[in-house]
């Protein structure tokens, strides 16, 4: 083996020089022409055929099978960048799906935030609402008192019997009479007389009797009568029981609930306050 170029017959040293596959020359790097480019050096399998040995020996491992192998070579980096390619493109396609959800999403909070403050503004006029509330309750038990007290005008000549039994052949207007005739009173102090529903439909108590009187003093009349003649018994209008009838103003409901609580409240407190004409 020589130590010289096979080019130019010089000294071969250092790394700059390459040996043919087929002849074992060397020669120096710069010598060789054309001149070999550093990438095919570094190409796996790559082996340099000096041009001695180029003549008539195709098909060896030489420099010759260097262009098939770089086409093999760029055949595969073309596949790998179409791969490549393809992978970016589910790659943008993702982008476009998440940029089409955030799109939608960011829309979403748009709706929600517009929400929240259209609630806010309604949560301001809370306030305003609730002191529009206290008013109106107010007035309104204003009118619940005001309607009360028409309503209780309206029933001051009346009289209200309780106690009586129901019969389906009942004639009340005996029976008032009768009870009017035991207080000794007359029966031409009235209009007329009927019994009224109970205010509790589950009362099973017989229905009071209503007596619309001329006027209130013919009405605090047979009152008084009650009271000094300690009651009226039901034997003494005819029927066969001594239980009491019991005579007092018609009151209204609502008159009848105080009249009851203060009932209650005298009772508990063993008070003589008032007997008080609500
Ligand atoms: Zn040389
Ligand atoms: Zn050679």
């Amino acid at each position: 083996m020589s130590d010289n170029c096979k080019t130019c017959d010089g000294k071969i040293s250092g790394r700059h020089n390459i040996r043919c596959a087929i002849c074992s020359g060397v020669s120096h790097l710069n010598c060789i022409k054309p001149s070999i480019p550093p990438e095919m050096l570094k190409f796996p399998g790559f082996m340099y055929k000096c041009s001695s040995c180029s003549d008539g020996r195709p098909g060896d491992k030489t420099s010759d099978n260097y262009l098939p192998k770089l086409m093999d070579t760029l055949s595969t980096l073309n596949s790998k960048i179409d791969n490549l390619q393809a992978d970016v493109n589910v790659v943008k396609n993702q982008q476009k799906s998440v940029t089409e959800s955030l799109t939608f999403y960011g829309n979403k909070i748009d709706d929600f935030s517009k929400q929240i403050t259209d609630f806010e503004t309604k949560l301001k006029i809370i306030p305003k609402l609730e002191s529009n509330l206290t008013s109106v309750s107010s007035s309104l038990n204003t009118l619940q008192v005001e309607m009360n007290q028409i309503q209780q005008q309206a029933r001051l000549n009346n009289l209200e019997i309780n106690g009586i039994p129901e019969t389906s052949n009942e004639n009340l207007i005996t029976s008032v009479n009768q009870i009017l005739n035991v207080l000794g009173l007359t029966s031409s102090t009235y209009n007329t007389c009927f019994r009224v529903p109970h205010f509790d439909s589950k009362n099973k108590n017989p229905r009071s009797v209503i007596v619309k009187m001329h006027s209130q003093a013919d009405k605090d009349n047979v009152i008084a009568a009650v009271k000094k003649r300690k009651g009226v018994k039901l034997n003494e209008i005819g029927f066969s029981n001594t239980n009491p009838i019991f005579l007092n103003d018609h009151l209204t409901p609502t008159n009848k609930l105080l009249y009851k609580k203060n009932s209650r409240i005298l009772q508990k407190f063993g008070s003589c306050m008032l007997d008080q004409r609500l």
